[in-house]
């Protein structure tokens, strides 16, 4: 297959990615397109001309509106249909709808500069996982203990905490530095005031697609059908505060101020052929098999690189570029997100189209791939260096922080393009 539409060379945004997202311009409201290169088709057009159309959605247009939660709940046979036409419709060799119509391509193609990026989704919860073993292991090691890093609970389930969904936001939104209480003296009493320990998180983001009914739970053998793409993500995280509230509740305020993800929804479809065996969740690997009911046959992995720059004030001021501070993959995922969909609904819990599960910092085992600044500082006690002769350990007012995934095989690349925020001061 060949784009008729010209592509910047090496591309993640080609035939075989064409990830959904909802967009405006100055002229129009938010509805869905579909990004190809630094394009952006307008599916709303194409819906209401009748040349992408979706069966048995009735009169109600699924892609003129504010949200892919209509399209999400359709399941993967309407995916799979949608993005095979597309994929006609886009291609040299395909159907000349689009292409051969001038009225319509100026209709319905928009450049990407000219967009706004807004919420793919209603996301109606949102529920983050602590699905890396080095993450855990590594968070387990400070806080804890070193020989018993991971609790035991950890290689029996996924471990996951419920977020807060009212405060997902779009890359590029700005985030304001929370307050809240922290206790930086154990024999003092508790402080108040703007958290000094702000942190991000690296993290893979699916969202669900058709729900289950309440007390019905989805199984392994189904999960995959649940699951519409993925989304990069920055749990961004006040560790002070998250240290002195979360005992023996979980994380709350430290965490509900603020998730950021990236515009541009990839099919679970365009990253399938990324997917690779996991580590081996039995003895061979000196693991415990997971009950059955979490088993799964099928490769449980995504070969996605994945990426963390910081650009500080100063480097922006100098014309600096965003400094890579860490890189990681995908495969350090211990849990899929098969297995945290199964897990979420094992006890009935009804997950619906648009909600959002997030996998939980994605760590590796060298230094230089862990997510979060808590592990790449050491809780504190490493200052990264960056360019022009600062550091840091947390995030400082005015940092802004840059995450990007990509997977690339045989000639393939499908990017997830990035999820970026900058730190604002306080409110006062
Ligand atoms: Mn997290």
């Amino acid at each position: 297959m060949t784009p008729f539409l010209d592509l910047p060379a090496d591309s993640g945004f080609g035939l075989h990615n064409l990830p959904y997202g909802v967009f405006s311009t100055r002229a129009e409201p938010p509805r869905c397109g579909v990004r190809i290169g630094d394009h952006v088709v307008d599916l709303a057009v194409l819906e209401s001309h009748g040349v992408v159309g979706v069966a048995g959605a009735g009169r109600q247009p699924v892609f003129n509106a504010g949200s892919l939660n209509r399209f999400m709940a359709l399941g993967p046979d309407t995916w799979h249909a949608v993005r095979s036409h597309l994929q006609e419709l886009l291609s040299v060799e395909g159907s000349p709808a689009l292409r051969e119509s001038e009225t319509l391509r100026q209709r319905a193609i928009v450049p990407l500069a000219d967009v706004t990026m807004h919420l793919p989704a209603e996301i109606g919860d949102y529920t983050d996982f602590y699905s890396s073993r080095q993450h855990a292991t590594n968070v387990g090691s400070m806080f804890r203990d070193p020989d018993n890093a991971l609790l035991p609970n950890w290689l029996h389930l996924p471990v996951g905490y419920h977020g807060r969904a009212s405060s997902v936001v779009v890359s590029g939104t700005d985030v304001t530095r929370p307050s809240g209480q922290q206790k930086p003296d154990d024999d003092a009493p508790p402080v108040f005031g703007p958290s000094k320990l702000l942190d991000m998180e690296l993290e893979l983001g699916f969202f669900v697609g058709p729900g289950n009914a309440l007390g019905e739970p989805i199984p392994m053998a189904q999960a995959g059908r649940h699951i519409f793409g993925f989304v990069l993500v920055n749990d961004w995280s006040a560790r002070d505060i998250q240290k002195w509230e979360y005992v023996p509740l979980g994380p709350f305020l430290g965490k509900s101020f603020a998730t950021s993800i990236s515009p541009w929804v990839v099919p679970a479809a365009a990253l399938a052929p990324f997917r690779v065996e996991g580590e081996a969740q039995d003895e061979t690997a000196g693991n415990p098999e997971p009950l059955p009911y979490l088993r799964q046959a099928e490769p449980r992995a995504l070969d996605l690189d994945l990426a963390v720059a910081l650009e500080t004030e100063a480097m922006r001021e100098a014309g600096t570029p965003p400094e890579v501070v860490a890189r990681s993959n995908a495969t350090n995922l211990y849990w899929s997100p098969e297995q945290q969909l199964v897990h979420h609904t094992v006890n009935g819990c009804n997950a619906r189209p648009g909600d959002l599960m997030a996998s939980g910092t994605i760590s590796g085992e060298a230094p230089g791939s862990y997510g979060s600044f808590l592990e790449l500082s050491w809780r504190g006690t490493r200052p990264l260096d960056l360019p022009g002769g600062e550091t840091r350990t947390f995030l400082r007012d005015g940092d802004r922080v840059v995450i990007s995934g990509e997977a690339v095989r045989d000639g393939r690349r499908v990017s997830l393009g990035e999820v970026s925020g900058t730190i604002r001061p306080t409110a006062s």
